[in-house]
């Protein structure tokens, strides 16, 4: 590594900054395409959706298992259910099992 030259450093350099452009490029898209959206009168957040899919359950608004689903779920359903079901699913608490929750942006102005 000491025989580097100049214009290896520099072609590091370009290559360094083409990564960077390249790691920064979908976010330039996403803000484009957000700024688009809000040209279009549509809404940045959920593009009209009026709903943002949960991301905690990825919008299926079922948990199933987790850290603390499956030991404490199993021993819930067994005594509870009699082992109906082997993977125990929980509703999502972040969306209350809907899958999506209301888009805050638009909720405000409109309540359809
Ligand atoms: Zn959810
Ligand atoms: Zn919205």
């Amino acid at each position: 590594m000491e025989n580097i030259t100049a214009s290896e450093l520099a072609g590091f350099g370009v290559g360094t900054l083409l990564l960077c452009a390249s790691i920064a490029a979908p976010r330039i898209d996403a803000f484009i395409s957000a700024s688009q959206r809000s040209t279009l009168g549509m809404c940045k957040r959920c593009g009209n959706l009026r709903m943002i899919a949960c991301s905690k359950c990825k919008g299926t608004g079922i948990l199933k298992g987790g850290p603390f689903g499956f030991n404490l779920g199993d021993d819930l359903y067994q005594s509870v259910g009699g082992g109906g079901s082997k993977v125990p699913s929980i509703a999502c608490t972040k969306c209350q099992a809907r899958g999506h929750f209301c888009c805050p942006d638009c909720s405000d102005t409109s309540s359809v």
